[in-house]
């Protein structure tokens, strides 16, 4: 079965250019995430994807760090954020500036698909000034509802989010017609056709959603944080228990994981991409 196909095979046909790229990284313990790995440091890139959709235009997915992050942890209490995960970004690997040098204008930018609001996924969002911005509406409501003084105790710097978000936002679930996917459940096929679907992977971050793409290279599915190292989904081999403190929902992670894990058995086809899974991502850089 195709899964782009849908109920409306005809436009299967409509396939995305994807170029992926890292903005920054921190570092995170490797026994942290994949428990009884050894000890050591391993890097989290912010990895984000440009989709050129033949009739939508360039899209984004995820946005990757900028050195905003440090102007937003500069003083208390957002300083224990950058204590936490110190992140590395050279102004030159920002997204707005790799974009320029593919021949592209940040203001041309329509559409930002944010996977959920930690700050490594929306680090350059006020860089894209003309985008819609496009996330779930538990993503939405959670970042809304969250006090900017306390927005580091669950990944959220609302220093980096745009002033006028709210006039820009584009919930999924009000705007485009759901779909359904036997192993990933209810999910919304953006833009009137097939070859982009939004999918809820919840439990890392509340609210959070994953981006099936019919590419020119292959099908790909960002699946942003659902899982930090690929063998989370392959192997069964999961974080340390202790990362739960900064998850939304640790039972959700799980049967998140458990989706996948069907998902891939029964399209192996499919490329699975986690934001931070280096072995998965680097082999796709450009
Ligand atoms: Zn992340």
């Amino acid at each position: 079965m195709n899964i782009f196909a849908g109920k409306r095979g005809l436009k299967m046909s409509i396939k995305s250019e994807v170029i992926l790229g890292y903005s920054g990284y921190c570092k995170a313990g490797a026994h942290h995430a994949v428990k009884g790995e050894p000890r050591g440091l391993v890097k989290f890139h912010a990895l984000w994807a440009i989709i050129k959709h033949p009739s939508e235009g360039l899209i984004l997915f995820d946005t990757g760090y900028t050195s905003r992050f440090h102007t937003a942890t500069k003083s208390w209490p957002n300083r224990i954020y950058a204590r936490m995960t110190p992140v590395v970004i050279d102004p030159e690997d920002e997204l707005k500036s790799q974009l320029a040098r593919l021949g592209h204008s940040h203001l041309d930018v329509r559409k930002v698909i944010i996977s959920h609001f930690h700050a490594d996924h929306v680090g350059g969002l006020k860089d894209f000034p003309n985008a819609q911005i496009i996330t779930s509406r538990r993503a939405f409501e959670h970042t809304l509802k969250t006090p900017k003084w306390r927005g580091f105790t669950k990944g959220i710097l609302h220093d980096l989010i745009p002033d006028n978000w709210m006039e820009r936002l584009c919930i999924v679930e009000d705007n485009f017609r759901p779909i359904k996917n036997k192993y990933l459940g209810e999910g919304r096929a953006l833009f009137g056709d097939d070859s982009l679907q939004m999918y809820h992977l919840p439990g890392h971050a509340a609210g959070q959603t994953g981006l099936l793409i019919h590419s020119t290279s292959g099908p790909l599915f960002l699946i942003a944080d659902a899982c930090w190292d690929i063998r989370a989904v392959t192997e069964g081999k999961l974080p340390n228990p202790i990362v739960r403190l900064f998850f939304d929902d640790w039972n959700a992670y799980l049967t998140t994981i458990e989706s996948l894990r069907d998902f891939h058995l029964h399209n192996p086809d499919v490329k699975l991409i986690p934001t931070h899974c280096q072995k998965t991502t680097d082999p796709l850089m450009r």
